[in-house]
């Protein structure tokens, strides 16, 4: 018999409780909903630098909006290019077009799925601006070679940490701190989450204010009405804030068991043919990813979703240099800033149509979950006879 799995939908996959309920009448109760004069972003601003111990955080409304203001603290010109990964949300690669930037992508490392270091060089031009670097299903990316890459050619390195809550590079430096900004998503599927939010560290000053005020229309509360630059509203408000900062002081848990339950089920899984399991140093686990290296993950998904395992094949349709839009226009019927079609990325292409598989982990499975999966794994992977080569 396959258990009932912890969903994200609702309550049985998420750490929703009391102090969440307690924390949105506080707010409402207060009369203040608004962030600019309210109290409870700014505590998740303070609390959020201190967790990762940066110099500055700042609240907005969502993971793609935190990734925005990391693409204008590192203000590119218009049709200036940023180099990223064609496997990751599209939150990565929206605000690189809402800033007029170009989007180039990198192929990925055919096992991890994060971006090949020697992709990334190959891709960078004079127009390059930044690297955009995402640490996929809460995977560390390659941050030292990246590190070195964008310092070599004196590019901005961004940091999507957004599958990454508390994730480490293998000698446990956490991921957000490498690069200039690191930027972190609070939508429903993440590790911890209000509904929808966003948040950005970093320690640098000048990017700090040029992104503070970017998600509050330019507007320098401390002086006036004055509007100092080009900005949206971007603002959280109280109540996402005040649920926010709930759930940051259960992330520890969270992580802690996700990594519990995920290196369980690698225990059970190892030695199985065909499978490429996930190096565990430093995984933060919002998906648990194997990698069929000869393919058929399609095939097995499909076994093991119908035994009920929460497991799917691909992750995307396509990887993003793939995505129909870039066959239409951007803006009215201008294809600006785009040149021509993205380059091909063979590796990522693989892994979305061949090899990559992904298994969900949460923080509240128990022992019964991870066997479960284990033995659809067992039933399968033999049966169907994989090849190991
Ligand atoms: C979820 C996600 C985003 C976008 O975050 P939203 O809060 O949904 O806007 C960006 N990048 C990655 C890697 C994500 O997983």
């Amino acid at each position: 018999m396959t258990p009932n799995f912890p969903s994200a939908a609702d309550t049985t996959g998420r750490t929703l409780g009391d102090e969440e309920v307690a924390a949105v009448e506080r707010v409402i109760r207060s009369g203040m909903l608004n962030s600019v004069w309210g109290t409870e972003a700014k505590a998740l601003e303070r609390e959020m630098a201190a967790l990762y111990g940066a110099r500055h955080a700042v609240a907005c409304s969502s993971g793609t909006a935190a990734l925005h203001l990391a693409v204008v603290a590192a203000a590119p010109d218009p049709g200036d290019e940023i180099v990223t990964t064609p496997v990751t949300d599209f939150g990565t690669v929206a605000p690189i077009l809402a800033q007029n930037a170009v989007p180039v992508f990198a192929d990925v490392d055919p096992l991890s799925g994060n971006l090949d270091p020697e992709a990334v060089r190959a891709a960078i031009t004079p127009r390059t601006r930044a690297i955009m670097a995402v640490h996929l299903f809460g995977a560390p990316a390659a941050l030292d070679e990246l590190r070195a890459i964008a310092d070599e050619h004196g590019l901005t390195l961004i940091e999507d940490c957004a599958q990454a809550w508390l994730g480490e590079l293998p000698d446990g430096r956490p991921v957000g701190r490498i690069g200039e900004v690191g930027c972190f998503s609070l939508q429903q599927w993440k590790h911890i989450t209000c509904g929808d939010g966003g948040l950005v560290i970093t320690d640098d000053d000048a990017p700090a204010q040029a992104m503070r005020l970017f998600a509050d229309k330019g507007w320098d509360r401390a002086g006036g009405r004055h509007h100092l630059s080009f900005g949206l509203n971007y603002r959280m408000t109280e109540l996402q804030a005040a649920v926010a900062r709930c759930q940051l002081a259960k992330l520890p848990g969270v992580v802690a068991a996700r990594r519990r339950w995920a290196l369980r089920l690698r225990a059970e899984l190892a030695g199985l043919p065909g499978l490429a399991l996930p190096d565990p140093r430093g995984h933060a686990w919002w998906y648990f990813p194997i990698v069929l290296p000869g393919g058929g993950a399609p095939e097995l998904a499909a076994k093991l979703a119908a035994d009920g395992i929460p497991v799917r094949s691909g992750y995307l349709a396509e990887p993003l240099n793939r995505a129909p839009l870039w066959d239409g226009p951007i803006y009215g019927t201008s294809r600006f800033p785009l040149s021509g079609p993205p380059a091909d990325c063979p590796q990522a292409q693989r892994l979305i149509d061949e090899t990559l598989l992904i298994v969900e982990v949460n923080e509240n499975y128990t022992a019964g979950h991870v066997t479960a999966i284990a033995d659809g794994f067992r039933r399968h992977v033999q049966v169907s006879g994989i090849d190991p080569s």
